[in-house]
């Protein structure tokens, strides 16, 4: 099982920024999306965690300063639009990112993204006369968000490009 850790210049971070890359909603058929999407907000209305917000353009987007995904397909049942792969497939390839604002960079411990996986994806490396630095298991991780809203710096995003990114360092 590999592990990755993230260090992030201050360059690479305000990079990211300017283009967010995170997923909109789960098991979308991306493509089709702008073609297809009416903005009717019926996944809207229907996400249990309410983290589905309109977002550019009036497109819906799942946000997760709101909460986190239970990956419970809800909003791919009552969509009305062709625009769901089925639910056997996987709901998407996003992971979390830690960016270089998280607290263990300014060697002050903190460990509530750790407590808040469930599917104990965020390891703590311990290191001399530091605080240990949390790493995400990018094999276990979900994506499904339930880290972002409870870090204290918002450093932690849910990206789709983390392989091969230049954000992620394995
Ligand atoms: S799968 Fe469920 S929790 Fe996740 S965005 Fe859709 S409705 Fe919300
Ligand atoms: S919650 Fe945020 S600041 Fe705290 S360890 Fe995790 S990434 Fe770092
Ligand atoms: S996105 Fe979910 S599974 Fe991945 S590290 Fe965060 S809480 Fe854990």
């Amino acid at each position: 099982m590999s592990q990755t850790s993230v260090n992030l210049s201050r360059r690479q971070l305000f990079t990211r920024r300017e283009i967010p890359d995170w997923p909109a909603l789960p098991w979308l058929k991306e493509a089709q999306f702008t073609d297809l999407c009416t903005q009717c907000g019926e996944c809207v209305k229907h996400c249990p965690t309410q983290i589905i917000r309109p977002a550019d353009g009036g497109f819906p987007r799942v946000d997760f300063q709101q909460g986190e995904c239970t990956f419970c397909y809800q909003c791919a049942e009552v969509c009305p639009e062709p625009l769901f792969l089925p639910k056997t497939e996987p709901a998407w390839q996003a992971k979390a990112v830690i960016d270089a604002t998280c607290l263990a960079e300014q060697n002050v411990d903190c460990r509530s993204c750790g407590d808040s996986c469930e599917p104990f994806a965020i390891r703590f490396k311990l290191a001399v006369g530091r605080v240990a630095e949390p790493q995400i298991d990018i094999s276990s991780c979900t994506g499904c968000g339930a880290c972002v809203s409870i870090c204290p710096t918002s450093a932690i995003t849910i990206n789709k490009r983390h392989l091969g990114s230049e954000h992620v360092t394995a």
